[in-house]
């Protein structure tokens, strides 16, 4: 099997190149590749996929600085919508498997209840909205595709929340986090096996195209993230300094930000545990693993 990765040093895209490289010939590029792996240049991307003839193409890039996208609109839509509508486009043309990202911001955040596949879309923001149109224009390509929408992502890789509240928790007494948005932390690692797990299958059931939802099991709160990292943090190296005494709940509108976040970002994966057969482990193994990695 011959595959492109596009996006390949993002924190999903990274861990990609792990789990794809098990499945065959692995092409990975990032926006200053040869070929062209540019999001920003749409017809060139299709030109890269017409040379390379793929059987699957797994586009983990995207312009994912959600406030930033407030007020980059039309570079936004290019990367999110656009691109992966002409990437459908070209993957129909070779006959290869389009795998692709998105997000639970494509949802209104309304209610307290998981959001299934089908329930109602309805952006809070430019990159919802954009996110949600790349969905759109995939599904009406044509081209046989895999769309994960997932939430809250982080990695050992770079900067993430969890780093940042260990950080915190180092410097300050007193932390404040939101507890009023709910969803579960998933981590890049996860998503990258699923993806080669789906793919995998997908070659023999081709009728398990289409979309799903990939996060974490449970769920939690900003602030119960924050809290079990840094409780955790702390029995693990208790060598190291820690301030903070108290981590004080707090609601959205203590932080505001260019862009609306959903309050409710809960995903319901039993879609994808079902048609693959996997179980997806609870968000605090995860977290639990990245911290005995990066501590
Ligand atoms: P990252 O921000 O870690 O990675 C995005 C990647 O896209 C980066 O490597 C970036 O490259 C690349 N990129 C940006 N612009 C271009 C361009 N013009 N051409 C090619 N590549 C470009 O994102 P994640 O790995 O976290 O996200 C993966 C997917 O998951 C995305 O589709 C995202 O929308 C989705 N998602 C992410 C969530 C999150 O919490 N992060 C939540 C829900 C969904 P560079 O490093 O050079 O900037």
């Amino acid at each position: 099997m011959k595959i492109l990765l596009l996006g390949k040093n993002g924190q999903v895209g990274w861990e990609l190149q792990r789990s794809l490289s098990v499945l065959g010939e692995l092409m990975a590029l990032d926006r200053h590749s040869t070929p062209c792996g540019d999001l920003s240049q749409p017809q060139r991307l299709q030109e890269t996929v017409r040379a390379l003839r793929p059987d699957v193409i797994v586009n983990a890039a995207a312009h994912t600085a959600v406030d930033k996208a407030e007020s980059e609109v039309d570079l936004a839509r290019t990367l999110n919508a656009t691109a992966p509508g002409m990437l459908a486009q070209a993957a129909a043309e070779v006959g290869a498997w389009l795998v692709h990202y998105s997000t639970d911001y494509v949802f209104d955040g309304s209610g307290e209840k998981p959001w299934a596949e089908g329930d109602a879309t309805g952006p809070l923001g430019v990159y919802g909205q954009t996110k949600l149109e790349g969905e759109q224009a995939i599904a009406a390509s044509g081209c046989r595709h895999l769309i994960f929408r997932t939430s809250w992502v982080y990695a050992a890789r770079g900067g993430n929340f969890a780093k940042t509240m260990l950080r915190l928790a180092q410097e300050r007494e007193r932390l404040t986090v939101i507890d009023d948005q709910h969803g579960a932390p998933t981590g890049a690692d996860l998503i990258a096996d699923v993806t080669a797990h789906a793919i995998r299958i997908v070659q023999q059931k081709p009728e398990l195209a289409g979309l799903y939802h990939l996060v974490a099991g449970g769920e939690t709160s900003w602030h119960g993230y924050a809290s079990h990292a840094i409780a955790r943090a702390r029995e693990m190296r208790p060598d190291l300094g820690w301030k903070v005494a108290e981590i004080a709940p707090v609601p959205t509108s203590a932080f505001p930000t260019p862009a609306r976040r959903p309050l409710n970002s809960r995903l319901n994966t039993e879609k994808l545990q079902q048609a693959f057969g996997l179980t997806l482990p609870h968000w605090q193994r995860g977290v639990d693993r990245l911290l005995a990695e990066i501590l």
